[in-house]
């Protein structure tokens, strides 16, 4: 694997075509505003995943720091203790790891910061910029106005700070209920950015944290937690998406109003991709409504499902290089990720044969009892990975649709009487097919072979227009394998007539499983994860599910590039 974050020296700048993010670093570092330093974060809350959309943050965040010589470090927002778990925390360092990035010592927790976050609402409380509202959150609402009607004054917004500091204290040690009182900033309520009409600071929550414990029963909202924690991490730019852009007028003001150091924020359009839905929320609904096996099921565009779907980091990585970052929103053609995974396990994956429908095949003029080894490129792409033994004998399984009884005209491939190349063994012709009386269906070929082809080539210099995949009867291992689809059935699962819900677009055919695949020998130890080519078939890879005696693959992605077909196409 390459190392994506081997760092270089101070304030250099990267040798890539520069996107704006890159191009305000570079301008930042020229004008000497952090002495070069450049120090970014990655902030995931633990409610949930990680998904491919997180993937092109991580890869921002972690590829900047990086290629600047700077830092990045992971830090969990975990302000909301009613949607947070451990499993989240454990399941998100995992992947950002597999990712191959390192957050070496720089593991941070937003109520790390709990204690600091309180003594700083105290000191907006002391300099009369924040007070205790005994609203209740409807009443919150109504009095914020719209977007064309101004705000109503709290009636509980002159409060002398005294009386301030006192109940922010009582709230603290419990004296009221969940939702009675909070703490908000005061600001202007007739500021035309709803975000400024004096914004909740603290909400009264008797709830534990999975941290924290019980020690609080007040918790700081996002907004007013998020731009203090990246000041005192003294982040250089914090990159954040879209969504942030009229939230970051809040943040300047809060570190201006407490004086302290300030980040600059810089917004970027996140990552759409089409047959995909990539809200946490609704993908928690499929795991829990049992739509999909779970997070890490092979269709789910969380990392852990894309990981067991055999997918590398190299390609998502290389795949987030290539989408780059813009400001605005667009939707990305999924086709393109699968493109990336494509080309990096073209260049790494080993070539196997599998027959996945089986069909069995007798060469009537095959000694009964022989065996040959016959010699198999590993990987044409890559000459090191050298040659393999398969086994050949007189029983074969070929796969059943590469066999027609009355071929269409542009089948080329196995038909009674037709001559095809067995791949790296022999010409083969067929001679009979065998029926079962009472269906009619085919369940033999009775077919000869020509010995003088061995290795796949006349030497009377006859041509073949096909050539198959095989496996020997005797030799071949049984394996399960699962074919996946697309999740949903259209491009932007999420538009769906007035009163549907999303769910109204999956897949049912998302997931084909095929009993008693046979697979060449040499796979028959393969463990989990491994990758490997099925010639003609895909990509695939072991499934954790695999035990010893049984085997089971995913295919990650068909051979039909899609993607290079359009752009093709294109130019
Ligand atoms: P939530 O609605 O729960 O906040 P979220 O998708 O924003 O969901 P976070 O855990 O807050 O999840 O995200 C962590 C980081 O990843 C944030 O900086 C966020 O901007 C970024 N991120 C999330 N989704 C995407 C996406 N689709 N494309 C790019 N970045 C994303
Ligand atoms: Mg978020």
């Amino acid at each position: 694997m390459s190392e994506p974050n081997t760092p270089r020296p101070h304030g250099r700048e990267p040798a890539a075509p520069v996107d704006f993010i890159r191009q305000i670093i570079n301008d930042d570092n020229r004008a000497g505003k952090h002495g070069g330093r450049v120090h970014t974060r990655f902030p995931p809350e633990p409610n949930g995943y990680l998904h491919i959309g997180h993937a092109k943050s991580i890869c921002l965040n972690f590829g900047i720091a990086a290629e600047y010589g700077g830092r990045c470090n992971l830090r969990f927002d975990d302000t909301n203790p009613i949607k947070e778990e451990q499993e989240y925390i454990d399941s998100i360092k995992t992947d950002v790891r597999w990712l191959g990035f390192d957050w070496e010592d720089r593991e941070f927790y937003a109520s790390d910061y709990f204690e600091q976050l309180y003594e700083w609402a105290r000191q907006l409380i002391s300099d009369g910029k924040a007070f205790v509202c005994d609203l209740t959150g409807e009443q919150v609402r109504e009095y914020r106005g719209t977007l064309t009607e101004p705000g109503k004054e709290s009636p509980h917004r002159n409060r002398p700070a005294e009386e301030n500091l006192d109940l922010f204290a009582r709230m603290r040690a419990g004296e009221f209920a969940d939702g009675s009182r909070t703490l908000r900033a005061k600001i202007d309520m007739a500021h035309p950015n709803l975000n400024m009409r004096d914004p909740v600071m603290y909400r009264i929550l008797h709830a534990g944290h999975h941290r924290t414990g019980a020690r609080w029963c007040i918790y700081p909202t996002y907004d007013w937690t998020h731009g203090q924690s990246d000041s005192m991490e003294r982040i250089t730019h914090s990159i954040c998406t879209l969504e942030f852009e009229n939230h970051r007028p809040l943040y300047d003001w809060y570190l201006r109003a407490l004086g302290v150091y300030a980040p600059r924020q810089i917004e970027f359009a996140r990552l759409n991709l089409t047959y995909t839905v990539m809200s946490k929320r609704k993908l928690l609904r499929l795991v829990q409504e049992r739509r999909v096996s779970g997070w890490d099921d092979p269709r789910m565009p969380t990392l852990g499902g894309l990981r067991r779907r055999g997918f590398t980091p190299e390609a998502i990585r290389n795949f987030c290089a290539r989408i780059g970052v813009a400001k605005t929103e667009s939707t990305i053609d999924v086709q393109l990720l699968e493109h990336c995974v494509r080309e990096h396990l073209n260049r790494v994956a080993p070539r196997a044969m599998a027959v996945l429908r089986p069909l069995k095949v007798v060469i009537t003029n095959y000694p009964d009892d022989q065996v040959e080894q016959l010699e198999a490129i590993n990987n044409p792409e890559d000459p090191a990975a050298g040659t393999r033994e398969v086994p050949f004998s007189k029983v074969l399984y070929i796969e059943r649709d590469d066999f027609m009884e009355a071929p269409p005209k542009k089948f080329f491939r196995l038909a009674p009487g037709r001559e095809v190349r067995l791949r790296y063994a022999y010409f083969i012709r067929c001679d009979e097919a065998v029926k079962d009386p009472a269906t009619g269906e085919v369940t033999e070929l009775r077919c000869t072979y020509d010995p003088a082809t061995r290795g796949g080539d006349a030497p009377d210099g006859r041509k073949v227009k096909a050539t198959l995949h095989w496996v020997s009867a005797r030799h071949a291992v049984a394996a399960e394998v699962r074919l996946y689809d697309h999740l949903f059935t259209q491009p932007d699962p999420e538009t769906v007539p007035e009163g549907q819900d999303f769910t109204t677009t999956l897949n049912p055919a998302s997931l084909e499983v095929l009993q008693g695949c046979r697979v060449e020998p040499g796979l028959a130890e393969s463990g989990p994860a491994y990758r490997c080519q099925f010639e003609r078939l895909g990509y695939f890879c072991v499934d954790p599910d695999s035990q010893p005696g049984r085997l089971v693959f995913n295919r990650t992605v068909t051979l039909k590039d899609t993607w290079a077909k359009i752009q093709k196409a294109e130019r």
